[in-house]
């Protein structure tokens, strides 16, 4: 971290220039300072964090030609502002470009706006070419299908919760469960209303995380040149590492005793993209949560007949061509799939399946967090638990770096603009909310939740499922950041009314049956922390 005044990249570099022209051994690197002065002057780059990282290149590239006293004495000179006021600057680096990591690059941001103390350039490194992250659908039937969007699907939240709290959706009375289409549309619209673009760097593929010695994070990622499939590597050292890389890209299937002798065909979820494969097939989906529920009602529609087994069902129940089934627990020598509960006698046998889907989630993955890191950070494949975290945020060690949207059974867009907000509270020179606890009391926080499994103290694999438990961690984090205030409270009193209502229509469809919770249309109702429904579909059975 380092004191400069406020926000002032060119008085910043007129310092760099003074200094360096009065050193006769960088007479290049004063002429190359001389252009940028120029061209930062003339509004040819755009964003402080632009200047900020030029200014930060040529600090080192001037660093061997000018003596450390000069560079000290330059610090000093630009460590208070007009009013004696001294200004931080951080550099904060975010992994991932989806939902998550626009709302933390936005909360840094905001805070730059409110804030007169800190200043943060803000980087955020971003593998493809496009925002949005699983929200950007590519049609991908010629090639490797390896994103968990698919063609026709609608989204299992109204848009009225989606939304973050600083952008409402709009478009008032039109339906409320909308396409992927429309979500990428409403992310792009946030990006653009808070100029978001100009932080990130797309095609940008973080390969290493290191946390130093001091506690900076060092971030080493590679970028395509375009030319002969040549990779350029960079580095950079940051004050905060936001983790936004979510956790739909490592697919869970699970190890089931003659699995590899079946004959069909099988594919996990992340793979699937259209129903049409399966016409006129019988098909066993394997998982009954909202992607379980969906996949095998679209394939219902085309297909022979359609099991659908899920842990949470004790007893075979037919609702036209789908079949709800129990656990799947085996396939036999010659092709059977075997079905049970623990708590039924009962055993099922289906020997007609042509084809399995598995709908069994996700784990989660930090492919550029390992040994060399520096940072115990454990999320063993199966567990789906990453650990420790405090408030499964930060980092409990290391509070420098945090994971956002790592919680699931939740409302992610205003959950994770929400936890952003408390990651850059605890970022301030003066905390408005709530400091984090000392270190023994993070780490003992985290392995008491990371133990108990979370706040449902289930299975480990429960440990990041918050449901009903998301809106008291959402005030929480809101204390933590100082922004809870009755405003706050009405808003996510209000997404939880939503919440609970569109749950209990969505709940109470037949596996599948007609998709008839998706009819109805919400408006919000903030002010008494409530909602009006506009329109019902007209074979509602709640
Ligand atoms: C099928 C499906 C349906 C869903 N339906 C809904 C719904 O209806 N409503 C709802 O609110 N939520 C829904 N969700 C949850 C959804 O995941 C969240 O809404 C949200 O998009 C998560 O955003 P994210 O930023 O955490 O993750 P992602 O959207 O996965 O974004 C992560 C980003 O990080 C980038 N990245 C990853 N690794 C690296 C790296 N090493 N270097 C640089 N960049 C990297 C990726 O390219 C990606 O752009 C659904 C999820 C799935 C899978």
């Amino acid at each position: 971290m380092e004191a400069i005044n406020r926000g002032d990249g060119i008085l910043r570099l007129s310092f760099f220039f003074f200094f360096t022209m009065s050193s006769s051994r960088v007479f290049v690197s004063s002429t190359i300072l001389f252009v940028l002065l120029y061209a930062t002057c003339s509004g040819a780059f755009q964003s402080k964090a632009t200047i900020f990282r030029l200014s930060r290149t040529i600090s080192k590239a001037t660093a061997a030609a000018v003596p450390s006293r000069t560079l000290a004495s330059m610090s000093m000179s630009t460590n208070s502002n007009g009013n004696g006021e001294s200004i931080q600057t951080k550099k904060i680096g975010v992994i991932g470009g989806g939902a998550a990591g626009l709302a933390t690059a936005r909360a840094f941001l905001r805070e730059n706006e409110l804030n007169q103390n800190t200043q943060y350039y803000v980087t955020v490194l971003e593998s493809r070419d496009s925002i949005g992250g699983i929200w950007k659908y590519e049609d991908q039937t010629k090639t490797e299908k390896n994103r968990p969007m698919y063609r026709n699907l609608r989204t299992n939240l109204p848009k009225e919760l989606m939304a973050y709290r600083e952008l409402p959706w709009g478009s008032d009375g039109e339906a409320s469960y909308v396409t992927h289409k429309d979500v990428l549309e409403y992310l792009e619209a946030y990006a653009n209303k808070f100029d978001l673009l100009k932080c990130i760097s797309f095609g940008s593929s973080v390969k290493q995380l290191t946390v130093l010695d001091d506690e900076q994070i060092s971030l080493e990622w590679t970028t395509n040149t375009g030319e002969n499939g040549n990779v350029e590597t960079h580095k950079e050292t940051f004050d905060n590492v936001c983790v936004c890389n979510g956790h739909y890209a490592r697919p869970a299937i699970p190890r089931l005793e003659g699995l590899d002798t079946f004959h069909g065909n099988i594919i996990h979820a992340i793979e699937y993209d259209n129903a049409q494969p399966y016409a006129g097939k019988t098909v066993l989906c394997v998982g009954a949560k909202p992607s379980g529920l969906d996949i095998s009602r679209e394939i219902g529609l085309v297909a022979k007949h359609v099991y659908l087994s899920d842990s949470a069902c004790d007893k075979m129940q037919t609702f036209g061509n789908v079949s709800l089934m129990p656990r799947m627990q085996s396939v036999d020598e010659n092709g059977g799939v075997h079905f049970s509960s623990p708590r039924s006698a009962e055993e099922h046998v289906a020997d007609d399946i042509d084809a399995i889907v598995f709908c069994s989630g996700y784990d989660y993955d930090f492919p550029f967090i390992n040994d060399e890191s520096n940072l115990e950070l454990q999320f063993t494949p199966g567990e789906r638990r990453v650990q420790p975290l405090y408030e499964q945020t930060w980092h409990a060690r290391c509070p420098s770096v945090s994971f956002i949207g790592i919680p699931h059974s939740i409302v992610p867009f205003p959950l994770c603009e929400i936890q952003a907000a408390a990651i850059v509270s605890q970022t301030r020179q003066q905390i408005n909310g709530i400091p984090l606890p000392c270190l023994s009391d993070r780490l003992a926080a985290a392995s008491e939740d990371a133990a108990s499994g979370g706040p449902n103290g289930a299975r480990v694999q429960e440990t990041h499922n918050l449901a009903s438990h998301q809106w008291d961690f959402c005030r929480k984090l809101a204390k933590i950041s100082g922004d809870y205030d009755d405003e706050m409270e009405k808003f996510i009193a209000t997404n939880k009314a939503i919440y609970d209502r569109s749950g209990k229509e969505r709940k109470s469809m037949i596996p599948g049956g007609d998709d008839v919770y998706r009819e109805t249309r919400f408006r919000r109702d903030d002010e008494n922390q409530s909602y009006e429904i506009l329109y019902t579909g007209t074979k509602s059975t709640v």
